[in-house]
């Protein structure tokens, strides 16, 4: 088969595909830091939370739209249509399944969506800095 891409093109569309599917986390991350929060990254705690708060037993994930199916912005991509179906399902049935796992383990879980740390990342990170007062 041709490859139609350059090594160099295929690089740069491979870092933006990357670089796409953390930004959000990123971002957040360094509000949470300089508001003064410390947390652990991705700890070895059911679903691997995005952030852990170990001390106060909160865990926040960053749900990306198109991957955890968000209400607003999710769209079934034309094609493959099935396959994307099945995938995104199992994701959103994961979600819940870890959510309520780790409830019950007795930590207070937080899902933020993709689309809130672009459009509300000082709300989120209030809610988030409240929810960790609250212990
Ligand atoms: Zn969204």
């Amino acid at each position: 088969m041709t490859d139609v891409m350059t090594s160099q093109q295929r690089r740069r569309c491979m870092a933006n595909i990357r670089g796409r599917d953390t930004k959000p986390e990123v971002r957040l991350r360094k509000a949470l830091w300089r508001r003064g929060l410390r947390y652990r990254l991705h700890a070895k705690v059911m679903g691997r939370p995005d952030f852990l708060f170990v001390k106060q037993k909160v865990a926040v994930f960053v749900d990306g739209c198109f991957w955890h199916r968000c209400k607003r912005h999710f769209s079934l991509p034309k094609t493959n249509a099935v396959f994307w179906e099945g995938k995104i399902g199992k994701n959103v049935h994961r979600d819940k399944m870890v959510t309520r796992g780790l409830r019950r383990l007795g930590w207070r879980v937080i899902r933020v969506w993709e689309h809130e740390v672009e459009s509300n990342l000082k709300g989120l990170t209030a809610r988030i800095s409240r929810q960790l007062r609250k212990r």
